[in-house]
């Protein structure tokens, strides 16, 4: 394990150093742990580990709970005293989201609740949430900045639509201050091979095409093909997660440098067709995906892809490995490594 540099003892964005990650043995969250311990802070696990591994704890505290159990939040945020919280803890498979809507609206918006009021009743007033670009909704065809309606069409977009509203208006009311990231699709793994995305039951794109590549899965199934696209395939604005949590310590300085609170775009303003992963993933594994072309998967929009340039004007945000090559380069070779769980 790489050792994460020591806090300089001046530096605002460090004193009081705890920063409570929701979700932090998570496939992005433990990510953004890596990066919050390599930036002086020390980031404190909350998990209850339903989808997410012990073992992908590994720069900070555990402290394993669940968001609806408020007795057990108030108990770790006296025990830390977080300067502010990195909340990722969802459930977030939007084909489950159309089947189990009462999970999304229990979990991510209740859960979501008892953690703010958690948060309130320790005095800590600053958040930065993973929102999703599935607040949009269907959006035909145009680029999405953060001006365009929200209209979500699965469980999933709509119950973080009503944390977002929450945060707002906990943001009017007890001054919570709260960065809000309605993020693209997050692919890719640590460059350093610490950790990496394995999702149980595994429901995206790139690990499942890559299980596709080993034989660990007969074949990808493709989820339409008679889309208005060009190829007949939807398609989405990947972002690698090493980018995308980069700036979550841009957005978490911002709020703790006393910036206000502001919802942004994290995506690269490129659209790849799930054909087109397809075809880039054999220049990087040297082997063919078999695929099966299937019918589309319910809740899936045609087209989600950013049109925003904001969080690199706001934050100086600026992707550095989110070509489609280094984002399945770098999820290939988590894929082959002993931290992948086969
Ligand atoms: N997809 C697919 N086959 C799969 C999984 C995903 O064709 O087995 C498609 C899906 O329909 C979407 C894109 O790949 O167009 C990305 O889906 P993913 O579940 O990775 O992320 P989402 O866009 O749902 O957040």
């Amino acid at each position: 394990m790489t050792s994460p540099p020591k806090p300089e003892p001046d530096d605002p964005m460090t004193q009081g150093n705890s920063i409570l990650v929701t979700g932090g043995a998570g496939y992005i969250g433990s990510h953004a742990c890596k990066a919050l311990a390599r930036a002086g802070f020390v980031p404190v696990t909350f998990d209850n580990l339903s989808t997410g591994w012990a073992d992908a704890v590994k720069f900070g505290p555990f402290e394993q709970g669940d968001l609806l159990d408020r007795d057990r939040l108030d108990e770790v945020m006296a025990l830390h005293q977080p300067a502010a919280v990195m909340h990722f803890a969802a459930a977030s498979d939007v084909g489950e989201a159309t089947r189990d809507p009462g999970k999304y609206w229990r979990n991510n918006v209740q859960g979501s609740l008892n953690l703010i009021e958690a948060m309130l009743a320790a005095g800590c007033l600053t958040m930065v949430f993973s929102s999703t670009c599935a607040v949009y909704g269907d959006a035909d065809g145009v680029t999405l900045d953060e001006t365009q309606p929200t209209n979500p069409i699965n469980a999933y977009g709509a119950s973080k639509l009503a944390i977002e509203a929450m945060l707002r208006d906990f943001g009017a009311s007890d001054g919570f201050s709260s960065m809000i990231f309605r993020y693209f699709n997050v692919a890719g793994a640590d460059p350093e091979g610490e950790v990496g995305e394995h999702h149980r039951p595994e429901t995206h794109l790139v690990p499942l095409m890559l299980d596709a590549v080993t034989g660990q899965r007969p074949a990808l199934t493709i989820f339409g093909t008679d889309y208005d696209t060009p190829d007949g395939t939807c398609i989405r604005d990947y972002v690698h997660v090493s980018d995308l949590v980069d700036a979550h310590i841009a957005g978490l300085s911002h709020l703790m440098g006393g910036g206000t609170g502001e919802t942004l775009n994290l995506g690269t303003g490129h659209g790849f067709s799930v054909r087109e992963v397809v075809a880039a993933s054999g220049a990087i594994t040297n082997r063919d995906v078999p695929i099966i072309e299937g019918g589309r998967r319910p809740g899936d929009a045609v087209k989600l892809v950013s049109g925003s340039t904001r969080a690199g004007e706001l934050l100086g945000w600026t992707p550095h490995r989110s070509t489609m090559a280094q984002m399945i380069a770098d999820a290939w070779r988590w894929h082959q490594s002993d931290g992948y769980r086969r």
